[in-house]
């Protein structure tokens, strides 16, 4: 069985916090308060989900801990690697967004040659990451070649190939047919058990959430803070036991009874 603790042996992924973070979007309409007094912790090495309904600012949380979008008050911190400097992390989005002119194993080696690896090594890891997500004979196809499933796998292999001490991942299988989901999800599982990555996934699936969780984050409605921290057990996190069942059909009512959070008075969008 492979897992992605090849390229991380030994070490453990950065700790992440996130505290009290709050952010507005002006627009035209008006301000959009996405997120308000928003805290969570992230133990170093483990897998979160953040989970919670659609427009509840999940992404706007992820992207500001990938620095993608501005702090605006609160704070974020990520624990520094061993030797000092800042962790590095890769973002995986719900749609690939691969080099059409590229082959799978280019589209992989792009992001090492930015990081100047040398040729040899992009290579030698672009075939190693291929084969861990189970895409070994793609590596010369196109993206037009590949399934919407396939693809994601290149986007996944794209980021695992970069080494990354933490993986933030942005509802990566929500484009996917459900059979394909479900292989995926026990892929990712798999790939991350025991690389010593820190994992932040966003979902507005519960059942996704919870078998993929070592910790479940669960968001109010928007603006978006966490109300309820999870934390399954194994047997909870067995999709086929009772215990699922019952630990998503209450995080279901978690979600259907969260009301949005205080700082909506005065919004106008
Ligand atoms: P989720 O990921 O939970 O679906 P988002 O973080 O994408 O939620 O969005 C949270 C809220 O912020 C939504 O109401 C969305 O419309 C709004 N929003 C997101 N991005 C922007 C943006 N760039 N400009 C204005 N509003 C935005």
């Amino acid at each position: 069985m492979k897992n992605a603790s090849e390229g991380n042996a030994g070490k453990a992924g950065p700790e992440i916090r996130v505290e009290e973070v709050s952010l507005r979007y002006e627009t035209r309409g008006g301000v959009v308060e996405a997120l308000a007094d928003c805290s969570l912790t992230v133990p170093g090495g483990s897998f979160a989900c953040l989970v919670g309904p659609s427009g509840c600012g999940k992404s706007t949380l992820l992207d500001v801990v990938a620095g993608l979008a501005p702090l605006q008050d609160g704070r974020i911190g990520i624990d520094k690697r061993p030797d000092g400097g800042p962790a590095r992390l890769a973002v995986v989005f719900q749609k690939p967004a691969l080099f059409p002119w590229k082959t799978v194993e280019g589209n992989i080696v792009f992001g090492l040659e930015t990081q100047g690896i040398p040729r040899a090594e992009r290579r030698e890891r672009a075939r190693r990451y291929i084969d861990l997500v189970g895409l070994n004979g793609f590596e010369n196809a196109y993206p037009h070649e590949l399934s919407g499933g396939m693809a994601q796998r290149v986007g996944i292999a794209r980021a695992l190939a970069l080494q990354p001490d933490a993986l933030l991942m942005d509802e990566p299988f929500a484009a996917v047919d459900a059979q394909t989901r479900a292989l995926l999800q026990e892929e990712l599982r798999r790939i991350t058990a025991h690389s010593g990555m820190t994992v932040l996934f966003v979902t507005h699936d519960v059942s996704e959430a919870v078998y993929l969780g070592d910790t479940v984050f669960v968001m109010s409605k928007r603006p978006g803070r966490i109300i309820r921290t999870v934390s399954p057990s194994a047997e909870q996190r067995d999709r086929s036991s009772g215990a699922f069942a019952r630990i998503t059909s209450e995080i279901f009512d978690l979600l259907a009874h969260s009301a949005p959070s205080k700082a909506t008075h005065g919004e106008s969008a």
